[in-house]
């Protein structure tokens, strides 16, 4: 949301939108330094929070430094080291989007120092997925640190940018799956739908990705519509992309909004 505008938030609300959670991502450029990362997370967990709620919007955030930026294992320390500052901010929801790029050396090393900190702090963790030819691998290596920490806890892991060949080994696994809507990569709405159908929709959450490109705030209502067009009745919807989503992040007891009973887990 740090790189949308007004409109986007009022789109979101008129569309039906209750909650927002925004994983720290890469700026649209590489960070100089811990610093920059220092700011950012005090306008992920302060300022953006308040500009959401001018339009009755919650707005949660996740906190790490992205994988794109994580070659660079000594500002990854020097990262990590500010985050026990910001994560009792009411508004962080736990470690994200943490995962893998380029599926590097580095990046690995990164990862685990980010698991390690999730596990000593008790956090819900998102999960980055490489893109393209990457990602079957990434997504595998990824699978395997997480599972080689006793600590982790499949259930509060939610692995982003699913596609049809990683998609069941996350939910056989039982991480949860998410599925990104996006115009230009990753999924449409008609191809998560069709996901949906290959492999249920236990433990998995839709999400609309947005940054700097070419992105839609509200991919997941429009996939709501697509899915009404296929026969889906309300309650299957109201599940898929409300109740999954509410469900996972309120294992994290500060998630709360107002529709929502607080019933976890499926
Ligand atoms: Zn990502």
């Amino acid at each position: 949301m740090v790189s949308r505008t007004t409109d986007d938030y009022v789109a979101m609300a008129l569309a039906g939108c209750e909650a927002i959670c925004e994983p720290a991502f890469w700026a649209g450029f590489d960070r100089a330094s811990e610093k920059g990362f220092y700011d950012y997370f005090r306008q992920i967990t302060d300022y953006e929070p308040r500009r959401a709620a001018k339009f009755g919007l919650k707005h949660y955030s996740w906190l790490c430094i992205n994988p794109k930026e994580a070659e660079d294992v000594s500002l990854a320390e020097a990262v990590l080291a500010l985050i026990p500052e910001f994560i009792d901010q009411p508004n962080v929801l736990g470690i994200g989007e943490i995962g893998l790029n380029k599926n590097s050396r580095n990046e690995l090393k990164v990862l685990e120092m980010h698991i390690d900190l999730a596990a000593r702090h008790d956090q819900l963790i998102l999960v980055h997925t490489p893109h393209l030819e990457d990602k079957l691998k990434g997504t595998k290596l990824i699978l395997d640190v997480l599972a080689s920490d006793s600590r982790i806890n499949p259930g509060r892991v939610i692995i982003d940018h699913v596609e049809e060949h990683t998609a069941p080994l996350v939910l056989d696994r039982g991480f949860w799956a998410g599925m990104t809507l996006y115009p230009e990569s990753k999924t449409t709405p008609h191809r998560a739908i069709d996901m949906l159908e290959l492999y249920g929709s236990e433990q998995v959450w839709l999400n609309s990705a947005c940054d700097w490109g070419i992105s839609d705030p509200i991919a997941v209502p429009k996939t709501a519509l697509e899915m009404r067009r296929r026969g889906y009745d309300a309650a299957s919807i109201d599940r898929l992309l409300y109740q999954n989503p509410a469900s996972f992040m309120s294992q994290c007891p500060k998630f709360a909004i107002d529709g929502f009973s607080g019933v976890v887990g499926a």
